[in-house]
């Protein structure tokens, strides 16, 4: 493809994405298809031949199209948001096509600088406390743009394992490290996301999965019995990952009474998992939800979440980046430039070495809509939730299962997990509306969540109106 050709298809592309997402509600919000469905429609080997674009477009459209799950669909309610803007999409076409790959700052300066500018930005306006920041006087902090929320949970295990063996190295210097690590112990709530157990299998360390309470919040005494237990076994206390806004059910752990343990074992890393919750602290009314975040070592939210910003975006704040880096410097001399000493080289702060220009995307968002724009895209979530709320509590077939604070609702038939597993089921086979279940407290709920960017109040009572359809036929089929 020569530029001539770039630029005449590249401004149908932009078309075909601006009638895709102008016309999504006319598809099916899920697909109509059987695994395997598109290997019986393409070859099994690459074509030996150039193709002609324009067929290549129409396979886009009648072959892949049907295999999609529209997440920007109107009717979509699963899982959190996927963010997506106009201004994301062409951050991340120009950081496409620039190009460059930023693992060092000399690797391309402007990539370094404009991380670690922007994330100071978000920073600020979510509200994280000073050292968090990269310029504040006197700061030890700074943030980064990692993939996945997962990502940011992995190194801050790793930053604390490494932190742990070297001060018991130092306590036991002929003790075999693969014995010190046999003996760390981390913890979290059973409500954590999945990825605190896949980073404790990677760091080959023992997790200990904490029962919260009934409104799924991990609280401090909790976790202070199972380290002082553990203690007293011999163990050694090294990480506590908390959650704020947790994916089952959008519900807060204690981080206040829980940094308040944390500070009384020296060895510990504290770290804060906000990654669909913490896009909503740049509104001031929710930063009471940010409530004991001065004891975290590290912090993170995704911007791809609730954001506005285009997957992959997942921002991680630590307190002190020489901790975090210790985990991860290694040095060839390849990769060395004139001004380490003075810049940030991001390829220290997490696994892969290559990164793309990502902040150009969260500096387009953040121009374009103003913390103000955020704002008013967060509040319009969080009140349809209400909304949707309101409807179930009317309804008095209906329960509600969460405390909602932001933009998730967790509801239920009264009844039986079967029944409300055959409710889902149903309304998710007509392809009309898409949701998932959750579990809080032993209970199958299943959980509405307000997603699409411009969702509104027509498109919350629609979706009341499909679930109380098909609940009315379940009930109607069950009392027949
Ligand atoms: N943490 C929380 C609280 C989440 O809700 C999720 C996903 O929804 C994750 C972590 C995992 O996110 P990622 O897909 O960015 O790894």
């Amino acid at each position: 493809m020569d530029t001539d050709q770039f630029r005449d298809v590249g401004k149908e592309m932009i078309d075909y994405i601006c009638n895709y997402l102008e016309n999504i509600g006319e598809r099916r919000v899920t697909p109509n298809i059987e695994p395997g469905y598109l290997k019986k429609q393409l070859p099994l080997e690459a074509p030996h031949d150039p193709e002609d674009w324009a067929q290549i477009m129409a396979d886009v459209e009648s072959k892949i199209m049907p295999g999609v799950t529209h997440w920007q669909h109107p009717r979509f309610h699963a899982y959190f948001p996927s963010g997506n803007s106009f201004p994301s999409i062409l951050g991340d076409l120009l950081s496409a096509g620039i190009g460059c790959i930023g693992f060092s700052w000399a690797a391309s300066p402007a990539l370094t600088e404009l991380e670690t500018i922007v994330l100071d930005w978000l920073g600020k306006a979510i509200g994280l406390p000073d050292q968090f920041l990269a310029f504040k006087e006197g700061s030890r902090g700074g943030g980064v743009i990692q993939t996945s929320a997962s990502e940011c949970v992995l190194v801050s295990m790793l930053a604390a394992r490494a932190q742990a063996i070297k001060r018991l190295k130092q306590q036991h210097p002929f003790v075999e490290e693969g014995l010190l690590l046999s003996k760390l112990m981390a913890y979290c709530s059973r409500e954590a996301h999945s990825c605190v157990e896949k980073a404790a299998m990677i760091c080959f360390v023992k997790l200990r999965i904490l029962e919260p309470d009934e409104k799924s919040s991990l609280r401090g005494k909790t976790l202070l019995m199972a380290m002082e237990e553990d203690e007293t076994m011999g163990l050694i206390p090294f990480f506590v990952s908390t959650t704020l806004g947790t994916t089952s059910c959008c519900a807060f752990d204690n981080l206040e009474e829980i940094g308040q343990v944390c500070r009384k074992f020296p060895c510990v890393w504290l770290h804060v998992d906000a990654a669909y919750a913490g896009g909503s602290f740049i509104c001031p009314e929710l930063k009471y939800l940010l409530k004991g975040i001065e004891y975290a070592d590290s912090f993170n939210t995704n911007p791809n979440k609730w954001l506005l910003t285009n997957f992959d975006c997942s921002t991680y704040w630590v307190r002190d980046r020489i901790r975090l880096t210790s985990a991860l410097v290694v040095d060839p001399l390849y990769l060395q430039h004139g001004y380490s000493d003075a810049t940030i080289d991001y390829r220290h702060w997490g696994v892969p070495l290559s990164r793309r220009f990502r902040s150009l995307k969260i500096w387009f968002v953040l121009r374009t809509y103003g913390i103000s724009g955020l704002q008013r895209y967060i509040r319009n979530h969080i009140s349809l939730a209400h909304r949707f709320e309101e409807h179930v509590v009317r309804d008095r077939r209906f329960e509600i299962c969460n405390e909602v604070k932001l933009g998730l609702v967790c509801f239920r038939l009264k009844g039986g997990d079967k029944l409300n597993e055959k409710l889902l089921s149903n309304i998710n086979a007509s392809g009309k509306l898409h949701m998932v279940p959750s579990n809080v407290n032993d209970k199958y709920v299943i959980r509405f969540c307000v997603v699409a960017t411009d969702a509104d109040e027509e498109d919350i009572d629609y979706a009341w109106e499909v679930i109380k359809e098909f609940a009315e036929e379940l009930l109607e089929a069950q009392s027949a």
